[in-house]
């Protein structure tokens, strides 16, 4: 069991807040003090520029950014720190996968598969690439609860299938894919297989060795570490045939008037100055979720789902999506009031203290496909409650009344 209070305690804006009830966490979690204090840390003693300096300074930064690439590589079982490439966050990553490898793999008459829930940003740059190539975008189709049924996956991969890119989350559904088993039938066919785990980095514990991705892509800011950094974990193999697509200092080994040697990876992938308050902050997150536990905060959010899908189920009106077993999705409830929209609730719940995200959640040919409107999403981490979400139930129950 966790200690909500004592947990609470280690973020100072619920102290400063101390009405807030944030259960917006898919958007982004908040910051333990501990987080915090490792930016300003690094701010005040460490900060100078990495790699370019041999002054003791610039080397305290460069271990220190060095070592949090070790600690995000030891976190998701990856084999090597040199497979980690620091990025901005989950759409970097996925960008930088789809511009310095698909755009150079596929051809015209390939076949790259995404699902029909996944966010803009694992949708978008595949359809760029696809524009580009002229390889063809085919789309997975999921049931209500997000499950891409076996027959589905070969009706739809094919010879032709070259990579594959699908949420391990959703971020709508909570639905959690069963990554592993998708890559062996993606592998089966020769093509790769590429993993958002945004939405599931902050919930589960990865092990990209053990799932066999061939990519995974996350944002540090959804698992208490700031916003600006994130991550693309890739097999070295394939990192060997990626070009970079952003070029700058940081990246070379040499560059003369007329020829330019790469540095090896993954600095070959980080041109510019880097986010290294970012990345050892970063580092300080997974240290502070690992003192938690993993395990124990996933038992948590599953208690908080049953909880809350119980509730939701007693309240007329109300049409919940996504799996009813709270320990197969993330720690997220989105669902949708017939007759009132989303933004009144979400105004509504508001004035009473309650941060929920209301809307599309960028993910809008999911909507689509389910046939609905906005939905609300209330998304809890190591620091929700029950209490929370009995306030949540008992404000949305008077919403209801109020506009229905
Ligand atoms: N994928 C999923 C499933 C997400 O939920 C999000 C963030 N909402 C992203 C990608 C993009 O993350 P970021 O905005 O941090 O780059």
């Amino acid at each position: 069991m966790l200690n909500i209070k004592k947990i609470k305690a280690d973020f100072p804006i619920f102290q400063n807040q101390p009405d807030l009830i944030y259960l917006d966490n898919a958007a982004t979690s908040q910051k333990p003090q501990a987080v915090i204090d490792r930016l300003v840390q690094f701010y005040a003693n460490e900060n100078a520029n990495v790699h370019r300096g041999v002054y003791p300074l610039s080397e305290r930064a460069s271990e220190a950014y060095n070592l949090a690439r070790k600690k995000v590589a030891q976190f998701i079982g990856a084999q090597s720190s040199s497979e980690i490439i620091f990025t901005k966050g989950a759409t970097e990553s996925l960008n930088l996968v789809a511009q310095s490898f698909a755009i150079h793999q596929l051809k015209s008459g390939d076949e790259l598969l995404v699902s029909d829930f996944e966010h803009h940003s694992n949708f978008l740059p595949w359809r760029d690439v696809c524009d580009k190539t002229g390889a063809i975008l085919k789309v997975l189709n999921s049931d209500q609860n997000g499950f891409i049924a076996e027959e589905e996956w070969q009706k739809k991969l094919t010879k032709k299938t070259k990579l594959v890119a699908i949420a391990h989350a959703s971020n709508v559904l909570g639905t959690i894919s069963d990554i592993k088993n998708i890559a062996q039938m993606v592998h089966a066919y020769g093509a790769l297989l590429v993993v958002d785990g945004a939405q599931a980095i902050p919930h589960l514990q990865i092990d990209v060795q053990a799932l066999n991705c061939d990519f995974y892509a996350f944002s540090g800011h959804k698992m208490l570490a700031p916003m600006g950094i994130g991550v693309l974990y890739a097999k070295a193999a394939i990192l060997n045939q990626m070009l970079p697509y952003q070029l700058g200092g940081g990246m070379i080994e040499s560059v003369s008037l007329d020829k330019v040697v790469f540095a090896p990876y993954p600095e070959k992938f980080e041109a510019g100055t880097p986010n290294v308050a970012g990345g050892v902050a970063l580092a300080a997150a997974i240290d502070y979720l690992e003192k938690i536990g993993l395990a124990k905060i996933r038992a948590h959010e599953i208690a908080l789902s049953r909880y809350l899908l119980n509730g939701l189920a007693q309240i007329k009106k109300v049409r919940v999506f996504g799996q009813a077993a709270a320990s197969e999705r993330t720690g997220l409830v989105s669902f949708y009031v017939e007759g009132v929209h989303a933004h009144d609730l979400s105004d509504f719940l508001a004035k009473k203290n309650l941060a929920l995200r209301a809307g599309f959640h960028c993910a809008m040919p999911l909507h689509q496909s389910h046939a609905c409107g906005a939905t609300l999403r209330a998304s809890y981490y190591l620091y929700n409650s029950e209490k929370d979400l009995e306030s949540l139930l008992i404000n949305l129950t008077e919403a209801i009344n109020y506009y229905g």
